[in-house]
């Protein structure tokens, strides 16, 4: 971090700051210029509050030079993370994978009769929610327990792991068999939830909140993996623009911008971006090149009927040709990305 001084600045003023600033453990390299003073501070500033900083009549300005995540951070771990659910199915580190399911699970039939669908166009994961966050109280909440419960019983009869949201603390007992706890657009930044979350041990699925930048997705990561859980998966899914055709507009730049960042795996949600079901398959697609980790996508075998979210779902033969086409696209993508 370098704090640039205003010209002439006052001694005593000056010395309050060395004292201050010394006192957040850090080493001053102080360049003394014929008019203006630069301060670097040298050691870990990640705890430091830059505005407290500008708070000192004296300073000019502050500048960052890293960024405030560490464990996050692609500078000190260089290497993908790879982050496993169960036997067999990786997510990063060239592991595409692809998460499939209903919104909302709504009935064992439902549940059953999607899973197996996409388990057969080669779906590597189950998502069906259960505690839904909606926008209106009066709308379908979601089965909660029952609904958790269902998706236990999709897992058991087609093997799929399974990712569904958690919204409240209140629910964490219920998911011992979940495989990969969703923490959902709207808790982004629900900071108490991030560091109990990060208590447990099982893969995150961090979805961006819809006005949200990159620095902050990567601080609320880094909220999960400073209580020490590091399977955190990024999920970019649309963000909010004056464009109003579609429901989100899908940044596909976070792709690119968050792999440089971070080593954090980084799948692409298409469906809640676009909020229309013939835009999902061109935005998988396009985010498959782009170098996503995967997918996520919701499939309902009879979308007109969805209890939740049906003008954005696609149907399991549509899946099926999109996972047709994934696969396509995959052996050309390395050498594309190279
Ligand atoms: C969902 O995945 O069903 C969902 C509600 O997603 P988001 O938090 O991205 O809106
Ligand atoms: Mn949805």
């Amino acid at each position: 971090m370098i704090i640039i001084l205003k010209e002439n600045a006052d001694s005593v003023q000056f010395d309050a700051l060395k004292d201050w600033l010394t006192k957040q453990n850090v080493t001053l390299h102080i360049s003394e210029g014929i008019q203006q003073t630069i301060i670097g501070l040298i050691g870990d500033t990640s705890h430091i509050d830059i505005d407290i900083i500008k708070q000192f009549d004296i300073v000019e300005d502050v500048k960052r030079i890293q960024e405030p995540f560490k464990n996050a951070n692609r500078k000190f771990h260089p290497l993908d993370t790879v982050v496993e659910v169960g036997p067999g199915v990786k997510v990063g580190g060239g592991s595409f994978a692809v998460i499939a399911g209903p919104c909302s699970v709504e009935s064992e039939e439902q549940i059953i009769a999607v899973a197996e669908a996409v388990k057969k166009s080669g779906a590597d994961m189950l998502r069906g929610g259960a505690f839904k966050p909606r926008t209106s109280p009066y709308s379908f909440q979601g089965l909660r327990a029952e609904g958790l419960r269902l998706l236990l019983e999709a897992k058991k009869a087609t093997g799929l792991p399974i990712v569904t949201e958690l919204m409240d603390l209140s629910q964490l007992d219920l998911f011992t068999d979940v495989d990969v706890i969703q923490i959902g657009a709207r808790n982004m930044q629900n900071f108490e939830l991030l560091k109990q979350i990060g208590k447990c041990d099982k893969p995150i699925l961090l979805k961006r909140g819809l006005a949200n930048t990159y620095q902050e997705l990567l601080m609320s990561a880094e909220y999960i993996m400073a209580s020490g859980n590091q399977n955190v998966i990024l999920c970019e899914r649309g963000i909010r623009t004056f464009e109003t055709y579609t429901r989100n507009t899908l940044d596909i730049s976070a792709i690119p911008a968050l792999k440089t960042l971070s080593h954090l795996p980084v799948i692409i949600d298409p469906s809640h971006s676009a909020g229309i079901a013939r835009f999902v398959s061109p935005l998988s697609l396009a985010a498959t090149a782009a170098g996503a980790d995967g997918i996520i996508v919701e499939v309902h075998n009879n979308p007109s009927c969805a209890l939740c979210d049906g003008a954005q779902s696609i149907t399991p033969p549509v899946f099926d040709d999109l996972m047709v086409k994934i696969r396509h696209i995959l052996p050309f993508r390395c050498k594309i990305n190279a």
